[in-house]
């Protein structure tokens, strides 16, 4: 947590409000809601080579799947349940009998079964009561069990849903024997201070035996709701790499992580110097890029080329920098443009064991900053033109779609 002697350490003022809990069983959903990103999918393979990676990087539980989505995600789940991994992989099921045989089948000890909660969910999309849901919950929880697993329970919209039903839901599945209780923010919409409201009313009246909680970014707070949530005690909070996930993604993985060891002094059992490679794996298999500017990963977050920041970093890392770029398996950046300043180009000339001297450093800048005022923003356009283009046509083109309509017959009714 910094020098304390250069940087002040507030964070030792809140301590007595943190209630971490003592181990953290960061639970990776890469593989599962970060395939839901539209235009997203992995090959079983593809899964496994992830896999194998976030097992390296010490994350101890990964969903791999819900087998009863195809024959292919059947056959990654196996592929990951069987490759002796140093983790544990899960499985996902609806309430619904097939997917949970599904998943007994494809050989996981661990299974996530998940329901809607909300109102809106229970009459638009599942066309179910509050009844049939508790039926059906009841049923695949205790089927489960019979087979041996451990079950963790997820309600979709969890706290967009009335109190009184959720408690009920989850307080019966739990006495059915769930070891696992999930929390969803399906949609985003907690801010850290009602989310603490909520877990601690969720806590108080339902008692789980364990807490976790799946918080999505669509006001670009699941990183900060999922350490409210870990402050509350939560012990299986999910991540995917690279916030990867439906629309706007989850927590991040390296977010969350990174935050708790930097930021809490806290020991996630994550190689935390492994998460930069694991990064970009996702980063090239999922064929989502990274935003420049994305937090401990994205390519910018260890960068410097405003004189005054390369002046300072080049002093003393703390002055622009909250932690080494190492501590992620990265390296700084300083980056040579309009912005440089003279101090970058004494630290560049090193590299040739040039020793700057003036007039001729003040005309190196000089034409440093010429050049890359002058430099064509061609490319710039046209990079920026067909990331565009690929992310407004992620899926099958519609020439496809209505070509497929046309092979299977479907033709407009004439009025
Ligand atoms: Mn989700």
């Amino acid at each position: 947590m910094g020098e304390a002697s250069l940087v002040e350490d507030y964070h030792r003022e809140t301590i007595r409000d943190r209630h971490l809990p003592e181990k953290l069983v960061l639970w990776d959903e890469t593989l599962r809601d970060g395939e839901q990103t539209p235009g997203v999918r992995f090959t079983p393979e593809e899964k496994l080579r992830i896999a194998e990676l976030l097992a390296e990087a010490g994350v101890p539980l990964i969903n791999a799947g819900i087998p009863v989505v195809s024959d292919e995600e059947a056959r990654a789940v196996r592929l990951l349940a069987g490759a002796g991994l140093p983790t544990t992989i899960l499985a996902a099921a609806r309430t619904v009998p097939r997917d949970v045989e599904a998943v007994i089948d494809s050989g996981v000890r661990h299974i996530a079964i998940f329901v809607a909660a909300s109102q809106v969910h229970l009459k638009f999309k599942l066309k179910m009561t509050e009844e049939e849901v508790l039926a059906a919950s009841l049923a695949s929880v205790t089927r489960a069990k019979e087979a041996g697993l451990h079950v963790a329970f997820v309600t979709e919209d969890t706290v967009r849903a009335p109190f009184p039903f959720v408690e009920r839901l989850y307080r019966a599945v739990q006495d059915a024997g769930a070891d696992r209780l999930v929390v969803a923010d399906t949609v985003g919409v907690m801010t850290p201070l009602t989310f603490r409201w909520y877990l601690g009313e969720f806590v108080r009246r339902v008692r789980p035996r364990e807490l976790s909680v799946h918080c999505h970014n669509d006001f670009g707070l699941a990183t900060a709701n999922t350490l409210t949530a870990v402050e509350l005690g939560a012990v299986s909070p999910h991540v995917c790499v690279n916030g990867l996930g439906e629309r706007a993604g989850n927590a991040s993985l390296e977010e969350v992580a990174v935050a708790l060891e930097q930021l809490y002094g806290y020991r996630t059992g994550i190689r935390t110097e492994k998460l930069y490679e694991l990064s970009r794996l996702v980063e090239e298999l999922s064929g989502v890029p990274l935003a420049p500017n994305k937090a401990l990963v994205g390519y910018n977050a260890f960068s410097h080329e405003a004189g005054i920041h390369t002046h300072g970093v080049l002093a003393h890392t703390l002055t622009y920098e909250p932690l080494q770029p190492e501590r992620l398996g990265r390296h700084r950046a300083l980056i040579l443009g309009k912005h440089t300043g003279k101090a970058a180009l004494v630290e560049k000339l090193k590299e040739r064991g040039i020793q700057a001297r003036e007039p001729a450093l003040a005309e190196l800048l000089r034409r440093v900053k010429e050049v890359s005022e002058r430099r064509s923003k061609e490319d710039v356009g046209r990079f920026v033109g067909s990331y565009r283009n690929r992310f407004d046509h992620p899926g099958l083109t519609d020439a496809e779609f209505w070509e497929m309509v046309d092979q299977v017959g479907l033709k407009a009714v004439p009025p």
